[in-house]
C-alpha cells in the first residue's frame, strides 16, 4: 500500500493493522522486534501498542531478554480477544474448530459423513460449530467463517463448483451455512489445498518462503501454489489443480472424467491398486507393511514414488519453488519414497531441482483448518479497530440456538 497522500488517521490505521498482523503471525515478541519489524519510531510503537492493549488485543509480557540495561517489555496476542470458526470440509470426515488471535486452536469437533448429501452435511457442520461456539471466550468476538473444500471453488462467489470425491457439483456452500449458522460474519469458502498452502507459509514449514507448492493427497491430489507470495488462483478461482495434470494417457479413469490425473497415480486409492490393498487400508498402513518387508505393499510404495516424482519434477520445471510441501496422506508416502522423488528430479532442470525443498507440513494434519482459520481472520489483520467495533459480540449465548 503506498502511504502517499494519506490522511493521519488512515496512516495510524496501516500501522495498527500491521502491528496486528506481525503479532498473529509470529506470537509473543518484544517490543524491539516491533519497532525493527515496522520501521517506526519507538514511541509511536509504544502509542499503537497502548491502542491495542485497550481494545483487548495485546497483552504485555514479561521482559524478553536478559541483556545489559533497560528491560524491554514484550507483548503478546490476547488468543481468546477475537476467533473465528474454521472447518476443514474433506471427502469422508469433517474438522470444525474455534482458532483463536495468533492461530491457537481453542476447541475443535471431528465427525464423519457420507459422499454427496450436501444438506445433511451442512447440518452437520452447523452442529458441530454450534458445539465449538459454546466454548468461545467470554469476552472474545468472532470476526469470520472459512472453510476449506476438496474441489473448485469460484473466486467470485465461493460457489463449489465441482468437488468429484465429495460427489458435489454446483453447491452454495456459503450461502447455506450463513443460512443455517445465521452469524454476522463473513464467510469464506476456498479450495482445501490453497488453504494448505497458505497456513503453511504462514506458520509450517514454509515460513518466510515466497515460492510454495502445497499438495494435499486425500483420495484426490490438490494443489495450492504461491507465486512471489501470492496464491496463484486463476481467472476463475480454479487454478492449481495439480492432481489433474495428466501424466499417463494409458492409465486410470480418473473422477473428473479424465484419463492418466496424477491423482489416478498417487492419491490414496492408487496406492491401494498399486499395492493391491483392501479399500479400508490406510496409506500409513501399507508404508508401514512395506517396511515391514510385504514385497506387494512395498511395489505399490515404489510405483506412487516414481509417478509422484515425475510430477514434482514438472512441478519444479514450471513454478521454481522454493519448498514443496506434501500434505494429507502423501505425509505418510514422502518419507518412504523420498529417494525415488529425488531420482525422478534428476530429469527436471537442474537448477530448479537443486533449489527445491521436499518438506512435511509444519502444521502436521491441520494445515487446511489453520488455513481456513487465516481467511477468516483476513478482515481482523486488514482493519483490527474498525473490524472490532463493527462486529456485533456473539458469545456462547447464541450456541444454544
Ligand atoms: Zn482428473
Amino acid at each position: 500500500m503506498s502511504l502517499a497522500g494519506a490522511t493521519q488517521d488512515e496512516v495510524r490505521r496501516h500501522n495498527l493493522a500491521a502491528l496486528v498482523r506481525f503479532l498473529h503471525d509470529h506470537g509473543s515478541s518484544s517490543r524491539s522486534e516491533l519497532v525493527s519489524h515496522t520501521g517506526l519510531n519507538r514511541s509511536t510503537v509504544g502509542g499503537l501498542i497502548a491502542d491495542l492493549e485497550t481494545v483487548g488485543l495485546f497483552r504485555e509480557t514479561e521482559p524478553v531478554g536478559r541483556g545489559v540495561g533497560r528491560p524491554s517489555y514484550g507483548v503478546e496476542p490476547a488468543r481468546e480477544r477475537a476467533y473465528v470458526l474454521a472447518i476443514d470440509l474433506r471427502v469422508d470426515r469433517s474438522i470444525v474448530a474455534l482458532v483463536g488471535y495468533g492461530g491457537a486452536v481453542l476447541a475443535r469437533r471431528e465427525h464423519r459423513h457420507r459422499r454427496g448429501q450436501e444438506r445433511r452435511v451442512v447440518a452437520q457442520l452447523a452442529e458441530a460449530a454450534r458445539a465449538v461456539l459454546a466454548e468461545a471466550p467470554e469476552d472474545g468476538i468472532g470476526v469470520g467463517i472459512g472453510v476449506g473444500v476438496p474441489g473448485l471453488v469460484s473466486r467470485t462467489d465461493g460457489m463449489v463448483r465441482f468437488a468429484p470425491n465429495l460427489g458435489w457439483t454446483d453447491v452454495s456452500l456459503g450461502h447455506l451455512l450463513e443460512e443455517e449458522l445465521a452469524l454476522p460474519w463473513p464467510v469464506h469458502v476456498g479450495n482445501d489445498s490453497d488453504l494448505g498452502a497458505i497456513a503453511e507459509r504462514v506458520r509450517g514449514s514454509a515460513r518466510g518462503s515466497t515460492h510454495v507448492i502445497y499438495l494435499s493427497g486425500q483420495i484426490g491430489v490438490g494443489g495450492g501454489v504461491i507465486v512471489d507470495g501470492r496464491l496463484l488462483v486463476g481467472a476463475g478461482g480454479y487454478g492449481g489443480e495439480v492432481g489433474h495434470m495428466q501424466v499417463n494417457p494409458d492409465g486410470r479413469r480418473c473422477r473428473c472424467g479424465a484419463v492418466g490425473c496424477w491423482e489416478t497415480e498417487i492419491g490414496e486409492a492408487a496406492l491401494r491398486a498399486h499395492a493391491g490393498a483392501s479399500a479400508r487400508t490406510s496409506a500409513a498402513d501399507i508404508v508401514a507393511a512395506a517396511a515391514a518387508g510385504d514385497e506387494t505393499a512395498a511395489a505399490g510404495v515404489a510405483a506412487v514414488g516414481r509417478w509422484l516424482g515425475v510430477g514434482v519434477a514438472n512441478l519444479v520445471n514450471i513454478f521454481n519453488p522454493d519448498v514443496i510441501v506434501f500434505g494429507g496422506a502423501l505425509r505418510d508416502v514422502l518419507p518412504a519414497t523420498r529417494e525415488l522423488v529425488r531420482e525422478r528430479l534428476a530429469h527436471a532442470l537442474a537448477a530448479p531441482a537443486e533449489h527445491v525443498v521436499l518438506a512435511l507440513p509444519g502444521l502436521g494434519d491441520d494445515s487446511t483448518l489453520l488455513g481456513a482459520a487465516e481467511v477468516a481472520f483476513e478482515p481482523l489483520l486488514s482493519d483490527p479497530l474498525g473490524t472490532l467495533a463493527g462486529t456485533p459480540p456473539v458469545g456462547p449465548a447464541m450456541a444454544g440456538r
